[in-house]
């Protein structure tokens, strides 16, 4: 059925999952699996985190969505919490991380039409970056075969080299309205932004004032073992996106900005579903959980542990080890498909970033014998290739 009935646009492994418990995944003959991926790092909380499902249960039971013309106790909540993790003054729900990213551009470019002039559209975006799969989105992302058949997208989106302040600098001018990147590149291949490089972006941004925006999608939601990775860089953005993690396995983004750049007014931008009581409930009960059951510090503990394992691998096929928290990468010199097909095989669920990355994505929740358990796989596999 996948074949006919659905556009081909993903090549799927062959598994039918049914269900998870923990940090476990279960395919429909019952096989087991251990989670790396967490469902491209959404599933924060893992599966039926009692107090996760115990809040969504009870919000299903009461209401789903009732749109934006109305008041919900949970879209509140959620952006109490939200904004003040983020140390953001207002925030928009959005739908997906994309969503979240075209809320952002439309906010920055406002901004500028406002502050500056109609002809400050130029936006600074870099080469490997990946911001989602819309138009607006697809235009600020630095990969060619996920931009070119769409033309023209948006026009003024200027490329420079990720951690390569010059780059940044040669294309600076009146019209720069906006720069935005992810604080640590995901599915470019893990690169974390040094933190020269990020405190000199944002120099630059409140010297011109111009929008900073930072992508957090993947990186946020306490994934790099701060609540957003950029806390732990000593800067503040003007305006981020998130999404992913925030709601551990509803479909919920974010964009949210200091109040200098909420140029955005009623009647400007909108969602029919953005925010409903469903997801934002999602949203409202995991910021409480990171709160009360210290998965930060969760994150740090196993994240360094993982670190340490992660390096402690000694072959000749591993060109380079990067990342932080619960984000990883292991750079090979050869593509990384058959090992993700090996690891299925061997109940372990990972997947890759680019042809020759294996991203580690673990659910935030998983335990030093986790880790464990992973890398003797993992050895077992590597030890099979050479
Ligand atoms: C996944 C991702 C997006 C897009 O999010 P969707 O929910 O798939 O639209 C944007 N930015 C980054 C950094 C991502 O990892």
């Amino acid at each position: 059925m996948d074949d006919t009935a659905l556009l081909h646009t993903y090549n799927r492994f062959p598994i039918v999952f049914e269900k998870g418990e923990g940090v476990r995944l279960y395919d429909d003959t019952g096989k087991e699996y251990l989670d790396f991926f967490s469902g491209i790092g959404v599933n924060a909380l893992g599966y039926g985190y009692p107090k996760y499902t115990e809040r969504l249960s009870e919000q299903i039971t009461k209401l789903l969505h009732i749109s934006n013309y109305f008041y919900t106790k949970p879209l509140i909540s959620a952006a109490k919490r939200f904004t003040k993790a983020s140390g953001m003054d207002r925030v928009f729900f959005t739908n997906s991380g994309a969503e979240a990213i075209e809320g952002a551009i439309k906010l920055a470019r406002k901004y500028a039409h406002e502050q500056k002039d109609a002809d400050c559209n130029e936006i600074i975006a870099f080469n490997h970056s990946f911001h989602g799969r819309s138009t607006g989105a697809v235009s600020v992302t630095g990969t060619k075969a996920y931009r070119q058949p769409y033309g023209p997208l948006l026009t003024d989106v200027k490329f420079a080299d990720y951690n390569d302040i010059d780059s940044v600098r040669k294309l600076v001018n009146d019209r720069t309205c906006a720069i935005i990147l992810e604080t640590i590149q995901g599915e470019g291949g893990i690169h974390t932004a040094d933190k020269e490089f990020l405190s000199e972006i944002r120099n630059i941004c409140s010297a011109n004032n111009i929008v900073m925006i930072l992508d957090e999608v993947q990186c946020g939601m306490g994934r790099s073992g701060r609540m957003f990775a950029y806390q732990g860089y000593g800067i503040m953005p003007d305006v981020i996106a998130a999404a992913k993690g925030i709601g551990s396995g509803v479909p919920v983004g974010a964009f949210a900005c200091r109040e200098k750049f909420a140029s955005l007014r009623p009647g400007d931008h909108g969602s029919t579903y953005g925010g409903n009581p469903l997801v934002t409930a999602a949203v409202d009960v995991c910021f409480q959980i990171f709160e009360e059951d210290g998965i930060l510090d969760n994150v740090s503990e196993v994240g360094e542990y993982l670190y340490q394992k992660l390096d402690e691998l000694n072959y000749d096929c591993i060109i380079s080890h990067r990342g932080l928290g619960l984000m990883q990468g292991l750079e090979f010199d050869c593509e990384v498909k058959d090992i993700l097909s090996k690891a299925l095989d061997r109940g372990l669920v990972l997947i890759s970033a680019g042809s020759n990355v294996i991203r580690f994505l673990p659910p935030l929740i998983i335990s030093y014998s986790d880790v464990d358990e992973m890398i003797s796989i993992l050895k077992e596999i590597l030890d099979e290739l050479v």
